[in-house]
């Protein structure tokens, strides 16, 4: 009889997972994806992408004990990292940016119970039903963590002709606060005034 198994625990599908029996049995799954899988995030890249470029992921499940005596919740511990290529907006070459992903998700039966949820709580929700697709979780948190202006530590040397507007307006204010003051108009009539 089937209810007297015990509850299969796998092979867990990324692209549509069973998070409740994925928290219940506290699986973990772990894998690489290509970068050049995840095309939303590559929108935001500095293009083209290595093929061999990778995002490493893990997922741990958790069935946790409700608050004050409510039903048991499942939840979801997502790691993720990967170096990614964006555009430096100093000196428009690529530079190599690791991206971080380490969140906690708590799942509830459905999208309408998420988003009626979503601003009481500190944690992000995710519904259980229709089944997650984790691989577009992990891509949606990259693209939260891509920082908003890409720039070198220290850009490489670049032909000034690439430099960015801002770098040029910096640059002749410089040489204009630089230059030798002109004489003032007056200084050559003060002079024939102090002559003796
Ligand atoms: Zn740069």
């Amino acid at each position: 009889m089937a209810s007297a198994q015990k509850p299969s625990t796998g092979p867990f599908n990324l692209r549509r997972l069973d998070a409740l029996r994925f928290a219940q049995a506290g699986e973990t799954l772990a894998g690489e994806l290509p970068l050049t899988d995840l095309s939303r995030l590559g929108e935001d890249l500095h293009g083209p992408i290595d093929p061999r470029a990778r995002v490493n992921w893990s997922a741990r499940g958790e069935w946790r004990a409700g608050p004050a005596g409510a039903a048991p919740q499942a939840w979801l511990h997502l790691q993720a990292r990967g170096e990614v290529p964006l555009t430096c907006q100093r000196c428009l070459a690529a530079v190599s940016t690791e991206l971080t992903v380490d969140r906690w998700f708590r799942f509830v039966a459905d999208e309408a119970t998420a988003e009626a949820q979503d601003d009481d709580c500190e944690e992000d929700l995710l519904a259980l039903e229709p089944r997650p697709d984790l691989q577009a979780v992990i891509e949606d948190e990259m693209i939260m963590e891509l920082p908003l202006v890409p720039m070198h530590g220290t850009c490489p040397d670049t032909p000034a002709a690439l430099r960015s507007p801002g770098d040029l307006a910096a640059q002749e204010a410089q040489e204009a606060q630089e230059a030798p003051e002109r004489p003032h108009p007056f200084a050559a009539l003060r002079k024939l005034k102090d002559r003796p």
